[in-house]
């Protein structure tokens, strides 16, 4: 069982690098869409601008349209009073000359506060087209930055693939699909050493007798709490350490 375990284990330390992995990538795939996204607010602003000013344009035009009809009226009523006689008939064109006179000032006044208006927001198209400019060279150099730090944990991902691929093929069948499914669902290590008769995934105590089972090695123990799976660290585990090496030195000297 304990055999089995190991490659297992490995398998589970390859695919906590590409859970790590794919968390990086993830995080950077987020900075990439978050760059992009202030790029399309920036085009939106900038064509909502160029639109406003359009729409501004026109109703100038169509404003100084009635300045103009204003103009011709007054001068023709103006003709016409100079040839008449009566004093209402006099009276009431001037009238109508006043009154048309009064709505020429009001609508050049419109026209006039417009005119500001669009100076204003071409102002402010220009600006929006500035920090667009600037925005631009800096996200380039940001996004070329994310992209190849996205290609390089793509290769590493799969470099990790394929030793994974190699360590499954050695696996237990039935051991490796109960460890697929507990990975699924804690996304952390599953089989985890007992420390200190407790659980290194849940930390909560466990029992001697449950300690021995794990010990004995012969059946897979799952943590009751925290369902992972449980082995137990021999000396050996930690080959290369030096706690390993001094140990067997010791025991060494001691046999000789
Ligand atoms: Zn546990």
């Amino acid at each position: 069982m304990q055999e089995s375990l190991k490659t297992i284990l490995e398998i589970q330390e390859l695919d906590m690098k590409m859970l790590r992995l794919m968390r990086v990538r993830k995080e950077r795939s987020v900075e990439l869409e978050q760059i992009a996204d202030l790029r399309r607010e920036l085009h939106a602003q900038l064509d909502e601008k160029a639109k406003e000013i359009e729409e501004l344009s026109k109703t100038i035009v169509i404003m100084e349209g009635k300045i103009q009809d204003s103009v011709t009226k007054i001068k023709k009523l103006e003709g016409q009073q100079s040839s008449i006689k009566k004093v209402d008939e006099f009276n009431a064109l001037t009238q109508e000359m006043t009154a048309l006179e009064r709505e020429k000032i009001a609508t050049e006044q419109k026209t006039s506060d417009l005119v500001d208006k669009r100076v204003f927001e071409e102002e402010m198209l220009e600006k929006i087209k500035e920090s667009l400019k600037a925005s631009e060279a800096s996200s380039i150099a940001l996004e070329n930055e994310i992209k190849a730090s996205i290609d390089m944990i793509n290769q590493e991902g799969r470099g990790l693939k394929q030793n994974r691929d190699h360590l499954v093929s050695e696996a237990d069948a039935e051991i490796l699909r109960i460890y697929e499914r507990l990975l699924r669902n804690k996304k952390d290590r599953v089989i985890v050493p007992i420390e200190n008769r407790a659980c290194s995934g849940c930390h909560i105590s466990l029992t001697a007798q449950h300690e021995n089972v794990v010990r004995k090695g012969k059946n897979l123990v799952f943590c009751e709490h925290c369902s992972r799976i449980h082995y137990w660290q021999e000396a050996e585990a930690t080959d290369g350490s030096a706690a390993a090496t001094t140990r067997r030195r010791r025991r060494r000297t001691a046999t000789a």
